[in-house]
């Protein structure tokens, strides 16, 4: 038996919808500007032709479940919401071909990559990494995974968030700019992709701020419902 220091961290986990196993999750990789609309709402239009897709990462611990209340986080005064579309793998791959996609999706979850706006904008006119926006306590929010069984790779289906009840984000799953073969195909040439790695798809136009006592709730079809409540600054 390894002897530790200290009791080392539970693994971050996620409940699977249907079993009582839950996913062991290793590794948080996130796309960014992966819908054009978005791309452009934040100054950065993407021509596919000559660009290829960026990608940052969260630390695992920063996972926290559908459905809790996290604090308004310290350090930022422009909290943003980020519906996305999450992709969990369930066998290695490494510089894979599309047409391996199907085979290394473990199943589906709808998160939220939130984020502290104003730190991620600073760092990004500095040229300076993006960890203080974007990898931060309770920042990847996710519900249970659906695993993939007949839904196979998925091409189409409604993402959309509300506020307190008011839309603020609609758009399709079809509007990806890079889509799921072609992210895993891509990430695959820098990572050994494996069974516990989540890859959070890119959010959708309509991003902004949330305060105090907002409720967020989000929908992907045949994915799940995702929800968030945000508490009183720390
Ligand atoms: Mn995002």
């Amino acid at each position: 038996m390894t002897s530790y220091a200290f009791p080392p961290a539970a693994i971050p986990s996620l409940p699977v919808v249907g079993s009582t196993a839950r996913y062991p999750v290793s590794r948080i990789f996130c796309v960014g500007r992966n819908y054009h609309a978005h791309a452009l709402e934040m100054g950065n239009p993407v021509d596919k032709s000559t660009m290829k897709p960026f990608y940052f990462t969260k630390t695992p611990s920063t996972l926290i479940e559908s459905g809790a209340t996290v604090p308004y986080p310290c350090g930022t005064r422009n909290y943003h919401y980020e519906m996305e579309l999450v992709v969990a793998i369930g066998a290695a791959g490494f510089r894979v071909a599309e047409s391996d996609a199907e085979r290394m999706i473990f199943g589906y979850a709808a998160g939220l990559d939130m984020t502290r706006r104003d730190l991620q904008l600073v760092a990004r006119e500095q040229g300076r990494p993006w960890d203080l926006g974007k990898d931060f306590e309770k920042s990847a929010v996710c519900t249970p995974i659906v695993p993939r069984g007949n839904l196979g790779v998925l091409t189409s289906g409604v993402i959309s968030l509300q506020v307190n009840g008011e839309t603020k984000q609609s758009a399709d799953i079809s509007q990806l700019i890079w889509n799921i073969p072609e992210l895993l195909t891509d990430l695959s040439q820098y990572y050994h992709l494996q069974p516990g790695d989540l890859i959070y798809t890119g959010t959708p136009e309509g991003v902004g701020a949330v305060k105090s006592d907002d409720r967020i709730s989000g929908h992907i079809d045949r994915v799940g419902d995702i929800s968030l409540t945000i508490g009183q600054p720390e």
